[in-house]
């Protein structure tokens, strides 16, 4: 086994559990069902983070969707970012005149997201929205319109449902806090 010097799981505090994951999941899911009615949206990913938030949404959807995934990186230590960020993946779909819809995992300050939407509205989509299942409460709003959220979470670090540490704790179920 390989130890990382880090927390075991078990120890970190639960706060989100799979239950109120899953119906914040269930209600973005109708949300979105309802306003895409009779369209084919294009789910765009931020990797890697939202793989799991992505994977639990598209099963609750209804409405078709295609599939596709960004992989950005910011500059920084593990639990703060530097105000960089960085195209480490491009979008390799072609969403002129679709419907866009990001799904990122958590927004903190928004640079990640304030850094894709000129992206992707230079690549000319008919709509462009923003889907986030966790937005901190930093004290000052949201920089970035967030058409569909989950929940809004306190300031802390959280880890677990495709959220990392060093690439530890990913796989967790519920959302936990780093202390
Ligand atoms: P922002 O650009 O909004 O400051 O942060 C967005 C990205 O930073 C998220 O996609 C996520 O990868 C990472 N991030 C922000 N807050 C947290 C957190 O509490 N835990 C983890 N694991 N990642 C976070
Ligand atoms: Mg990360």
């Amino acid at each position: 086994m390989v130890s990382t010097g880090q927390a075991p799981a078990a120890q970190l505090r639960v706060l989100v559990s799979e239950e109120a994951l899953r119906q914040a999941v269930a209600r973005l899911a109708a949300a979105i069902d309802r306003d895409y009615a009779g369209k084919q949206p294009v789910l765009v990913g931020v990797l890697k983070g939202s793989f799991i938030f992505l994977a639990d949404l598209v099963r609750r959807l209804s409405v078709p969707v295609e599939v596709d995934f960004v992989r950005v990186a910011s500059y920084g230590t593990a639990t703060r970012t530097s105000g960089q960020v960085r195209l480490v993946s491009p979008l390799k779909t072609d969403v002129r005149g679709r419907d866009v819809v990001i799904v990122e995992d958590v927004i903190d300050s928004a640079l990640t997201v304030r850094y894709l939407l000129p992206y992707l509205r230079r690549r000319r989509p008919a709509s462009l929205r923003v889907c986030a299942m966790f937005l901190k409460e930093t004290g000052t709003p949201p920089p970035v319109p967030v058409d569909y959220l989950g929940m809004t979470i306190p300031n802390v670090f959280v880890v677990g449902y495709g959220l990392d540490y060093a690439e530890q704790y990913r796989q967790l179920p519920d959302l936990r806090v780093l202390e």
